[in-house]
C-alpha cells in the first residue's frame, strides 16, 4: 500500500466545539464533510481520547467553526495541541452562544455550522459522528484555511491524535538546512534564530541556546527541552 495517495486527499481546518451545562471545549479537526443537502447533515471524525469526544457523547451536539487562512499558529496550537482537560481553551477566545447552547468560536473564523448528533460509527481510534445541521451563518471575511495551506504555507504538523496522522511520514527527517534551527518534537514548530520569537520576548537574532529555559513552544506550550536541532 502506498500511503502517499492518502496524503493527496483535500481537507479544511476547523474548530469543533461541544459541551453543555457550563462544561465546554473545542478542538481542531480536519475530517469534516457535508454528507447530504436536504436535510443538511455533516460528518465529523473525532479521536476517542479527546475531551471534545467525551462532550459530544454527553451533549449530542457540536458546532464547527471554519478557520480562515489568517489564523496564527499559536491559535491553532491552543486548540490543536492542548487538552481541554488541562486548560480552559475558550477562556480568552471570542465566542457567542449558538441555538444549541454550544459556544461558537468567532476569532479567525469565517463561518459556523451547528449540528445535533443523529448517529455515530465506531472506527476504532476515532468515532464518526453524523450531525443534522440546525443553524449556520457567515461570521467573517477571508479564505477558508485548507489542510494543505496549514501544512505547506504555515508549516503546521498533524498531532498524533489526528485521523490523518502518519507515523512513517512523521518519522522522516527534514532535509539538511542551515544549522541552528530547532524543531518542536510535539507540534513541528520551527524556531528560526533569524526571526526569534518576538511575541514572547525573544528578539530576532537570538540563538536557540541563548533562549531562557522558561521559554516554551509558542504553538503547543512544550518545554524548551522538547526541541531538537534540525538536521
Ligand atoms: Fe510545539
Amino acid at each position: 500500500m502506498n500511503r502517499a495517495a492518502l496524503h493527496k486527499i483535500s481537507y479544511g481546518l476547523y474548530i469543533v466545539t461541544s459541551g453543555q451545562e457550563g462544561k465546554f471545549n473545542g478542538q481542531i479537526a480536519n475530517s469534516i464533510v457535508q454528507a447530504t443537502s436536504k436535510p443538511a447533515t455533516l460528518v465529523i471524525c473525532i479521536n476517542r481520547e479527546n475531551y471534545t469526544h467525551e462532550l459530544i457523547r454527553q451533549s449530542r451536539k457540536f458546532t464547527v467553526s471554519i478557520l480562515s487562512e489568517a489564523a496564527p499558529m499559536t491559535f491553532i496550537g491552543l486548540f490543536g495541541f492542548k487538552s481541554g482537560r488541562d486548560v480552559d481553551k475558550l477562556k480568552d477566545v471570542k465566542t457567542k452562544s449558538g441555538v444549541t447552547g454550544v459556544p461558537i468560536v468567532l476569532d479567525y473564523s469565517i463561518g459556523f455550522i451547528e449540528a445535533e448528533v443523529e448517529g455515530e460509527l465506531d472506527c476504532g481510534t476515532h468515532t464518526v459522528f453524523v450531525g443534522r445541521v440546525v443553524e449556520a451563518d457567515l461570521t467573517g471575511e477571508g479564505q477558508p484555511m485548507t489542510y494543505d495551506y496549514y501544512q505547506n504555507v504555515k508549516g503546521g504538523k498533524s498531532p498524533k491524535t489526528a485521523p490523518t496522522f502518519d507515523q512513517e511520514a512523521a518519522a522522516t527527517k527534514p532535509k539538511a538546512q542551515s544549522a541552528a534551527r530547532y524543531v518542536c518534537s510535539v507540534c513541528g514548530y520551527v524556531y528560526d534564530p533569524e526571526k526569534g520569537d518576538p511575541d514572547n520576548g525573544i528578539a530576532p537574532g537570538t540563538g536557540f541556546e541563548d533562549i531562557p529555559d522558561s521559554w516554551t513552544c509558542p504553538v503547543c506550550g512544550a518545554e524548551k527541552s522538547q526541541f531538537e536541532k534540525e538536521n
